[in-house]
C-alpha cells in the first residue's frame, strides 16, 4: 500500500450521479481529508456506446454541489488508452495474458453443453496457453479479445473494510476478457491500471463489485502492483426494502437539489445511511471528517427513509442564513412562474424565509409559502366560509380602510389590528383567522402582524376587497 491515503470515485458516465455512488464518493472524500490524503475523481467512459458528456457534466455538477472537491481529476479512461494498451501488451508477453479467437457463438455453444451436464459456464480454456499444449489454428478474420490467466486454483482473500475478511475459490472464477475486440479494456482490467497508476491506497465502493475484486486483486499480483485496502457498501434499499431504483423514486443527486434539499442536509443523510458515530443524527461536514476513519461502516443494507430525510433537511433549513435561502426559494418561484429578486431591499424574501422556514422541509415548501406573498392566492372555499362571517365583515372594512394609510411595518400594523378589535368588540383570533384565510389562504400563518408586514399594502388591500 502507497503510504499516503488515496481514495478516488470512479462512476461511469452513463447516467446522473446516483445516491449510491453519491454516497461511496462522500466516503472515499471524508477518508482522505480524515488522513489529511487525496481524493482522486476518475470518469469511467469506456463503455462508449452508453457514456454522454450531458452525463459527464450532471457527475460534476452532484460533486460540486455536495462539496465534494477532488484534489486530482476528472481523469477520463478514453484518454488512457496508450497507457491500458502497454500494460497488456506486457502481461501478453509475460505470458500473463492471451489473445482468444473463440466467436460469441462458439462460447455459447460451450456454455450450453455445460448448463446440460449441470457444470458452472465458465470459459473453457481453449485459448489459453499452457506448457506441452498446442493451441487451435488461429481462425481468419476473427478479431480476438484479451483474456487474463486467472491462477487456476488456489483462492483470493482479502480482509474488507466493511465487511471484514472475504475469500473466494479460483475455482469459481475464470480467465476474464480483459480487452475487447477493439481493443478498449474492459472494467476490471482498465480499473486495476488506474488504481495502480494513481497510487489508489483505498476504494470504497457498491458491493455489486464484491465478485469483481478476485480478479482485480489477481490482476494487480500480476502486474507486481501493490493492493489497495478494499471497502464494499452494502446497496441502499428504497422504502419498500427493495433496491433503490428509478421506479421507485427519485435515485439521482440532481433530483434532490431540484426537489428543494440543502447540500449539507443530504451530505448528512446519506453519511449517516451506512455509517455512525455514537448517536449522533445531525453533525457537519466539518464534524464527518473528524469522526470518518473507516470504522462503523454498516454491514448490512441501508433503508431509504424519505421521512428522515425530510427531517433532517428541516433542521438545516431552519438554520440556514436567509439571505442564502432567498436565493434558493427566488429560483423555485421561477419554476412557479413567479419572478423575485431576491437581492432587492424591496423584494423582502429573506425576511419571508426567516418567517416561515421552520414550517418547510424543503426550498420547495418555502416557496409554496413566499408564492403567497408574490403570487396570487386562492383561499380554500371551505375556510372562507367558516371563517368570513358577517360577524365580522365591517371589522375587515375598517381593517381595509386603516391598512390603506398606517404606516406598513409591523408595530403599526398590530396597533390597527389592536384598534379594529376593540372598535369591534372582537377577540384576536375572530379577527385574524378570516384575514389569515383572505390574505394567505390559509388560517394557519405565523403571527398575522409579521405576515402583513411583509406583503405589499396593495396585495393585502386587494384580497381583503374580496371578501
Ligand atoms: N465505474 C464503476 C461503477 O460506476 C466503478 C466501480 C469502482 O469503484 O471500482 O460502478
Amino acid at each position: 500500500m502507497s503510504a499516503k491515503i488515496r481514495t478516488r470515485i470512479a462512476p461511469s458516465p452513463t447516467g446522473f450521479l446516483h445516491l449510491g455512488t453519491a454516497r461511496t464518493a462522500l466516503y472515499s472524500w471524508s477518508y482522505a481529508r480524515h488522513f489529511g490524503g487525496e481524493f482522486v475523481l476518475r470518469i469511467e467512459d469506456t463503455d462508449v456506446a452508453r457514456s454522454t458528456q450531458d452525463s459527464v457534466d450532471q457527475i460534476l455538477e452532484s460533486m460540486q454541489w455536495l462539496g465534494l472537491d477532488y484534489d486530482e481529476g476528472p481523469i477520463y479512461q478514453m484518454q488512457r488508452l496508450e497507457r491500458y494498451r502497454e500494460v497488456l501488451e506486457r502481461l501478453i508477453a509475460q505470458g500473463k495474458a492471451y489473445y482468444c479467437y473463440s466467436t460469441p457463438e462458439e462460447l455459447e455453444a460451450t456454455r450450453e453443453a455445460k448448463r446440460a451436464k449441470g457444470e458452472k459456464t465458465l470459459y473453457d480454456g481453449r485459448w489459453r496457453p499452457a506448457p506441452g499444449k498446442t493451441l487451435p489454428p488461429v481462425p481468419e478474420g476473427v478479431q480476438p479479445v484479451v483474456r487474463f490467466c486467472n491462477p487456476v486454483d488456489g483462492e483470493v482473500t482479502w480482509v474488507d473494510l466493511v465487511k471484514g475478511p472475504i475469500t473466494i475459490s479460483n475455482r469459481e472464477i475464470d480467465d476474464l476478457i480483459i480487452a475487447r475486440t477493439d481493443g478498449i479494456p474492459t472494467y476490471n482490467f482498465a480499473v486495476v491500471v488506474d488504481d495502480w497508476d494513481m497510487q489508489i491506497s483505498h476504494v470504497f465502493r457498491g458491493d455489486e463489485h464484491i465478485n469483481n475484486t478476485p480478479w482485480q486483486i489477481n490482476i494487480f499480483n500480476a502486474l507486481g502492483a501493490p493492493l489497495p485496502q478494499f471497502g464494499h457498501c452494502p446497496v441502499i434499499l428504497g422504502d419498500d426494502g427493495q433496491k433503490l431504483s428509478k421506479r421507485r423514486g427519485a435515485v439521482s443527486v440532481t433530483a434532490y437539489q431540484e426537489d428543494g434539499y440543502l447540500p449539507e442536509a443530504m451530505l448528512n443523510y446519506l453519511a449517516r445511511l451506512g455509517w455512525s458515530h455514537g448517536d449522533e443524527e445531525l453533525f457537519s461536514r466539518e464534524q464527518l471528517v473528524a469522526w470518518f476513519d473507516g470504522t462503523h461502516l454498516n454491514k448490512s443494507p441501508a433503508q431509504w427513509d424519505r421521512a428522515k430525510l425530510l427531517w433532517v433537511n428541516a433542521h438545516y433549513i431552519k438554520h440556514a442564513d436567509n439571505h442564502r435561502l432567498a436565493g434558493l426559494v427566488a429560483q423555485q418561484l421561477t419554476k412557479l412562474g413567479i419572478a423575485v429578486d431576491a437581492t432587492t431591499v424591496d423584494s423582502h424574501l429573506p425576511q419571508v424565509c426567516a418567517l416561515l422556514k421552520d414550517r418547510s422541509d424543503t426550498t420547495v415548501a418555502l416557496a409554496q409559502w413566499a408564492a403567497k406573498f408574490y403570487g396570487d392566492v386562492k383561499p380554500d372555499p371551505a375556510e372562507k366560509a367558516h371563517h368570513v362571517t358577517e360577524l365580522v365583515r365591517p371589522a375587515l372594512a375598517m381593517l381595509a380602510e386603516k391598512l390603506a394609510q398606517c404606516p406598513w411595518d409591523k408595530a403599526s400594523i398590530s396597533a390597527v389590528l389592536k384598534e379594529v378589535l376593540t372598535a369591534h368588540g372582537l377577540k384576536m383570533p375572530q379577527l385574524a383567522m378570516p384575514v389569515r384565510v383572505l390574505v394567505m389562504g390559509t388560517s394557519q400563518t405565523p403571527s398575522l402582524d409579521a405576515v402583513l408586514a411583509l406583503c405589499s399594502r396593495e396585495k393585502v388591500a386587494v384580497r381583503l376587497l374580496g371578501a
